[in-house]
């Protein structure tokens, strides 16, 4: 699946709500997904996450984090001061995912599909045409 063609260009900036963390990035996204796991649930206490990957050597973080290890596999940093959760780090790929909430324009980046909808919560009803898939995304990031 290739980006959405409504996306604007990179590069794209954003932080947490209290201004301590910020990032920028300077590719476009490799795989816009919206996750209606469990823990994204409770990790951004929402009903689910929509996050942005971008490969690691595309992206700057300024400002300390904090981070838990949500997985082996998976580290969400937030911001100590304000509790902003604004970086997903897996450990098996070098790319960074941030929530399109936390950029300084929510609306530049348009999710590509929704996963784990196996425990999407009953009453968010899902209209927008988007693939859904029951557990992860059987299509790989993209390549940048
Ligand atoms: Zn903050
Ligand atoms: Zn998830």
């Amino acid at each position: 699946m290739s980006a959405h063609p409504d996306n604007l260009p990179p590069p794209y900036e954003g932080g947490c709500a209290c201004g301590a963390v910020r990032f920028r990035v300077e590719a476009p996204p490799i795989g816009v997904r919206i996750c209606h796991c469990r823990i994204c649930q409770k990790a951004m206490a929402s009903p689910f996450i929509v996050q942005a990957s971008f490969p690691k050597s595309a992206v700057t973080v300024t400002g300390e984090t904090s981070f838990w290890q949500s997985s082996p596999r998976l580290k969400r940093h937030f911001c100590p001061r304000c509790g902003t959760r604004v970086t997903i780090e897996p450990a098996d790929g070098d790319r960074l995912a941030f929530p399109l909430v936390t950029f300084d324009d929510p609306a530049a980046i348009n999710p590509e599909m929704h996963i784990w909808v196996t425990s999407r919560i009953p009453w968010i009803v899902l209209d927008d045409g988007l693939p859904q898939y029951p557990e992860a995304s059987p299509e790989p990031y993209r390549t940048a």
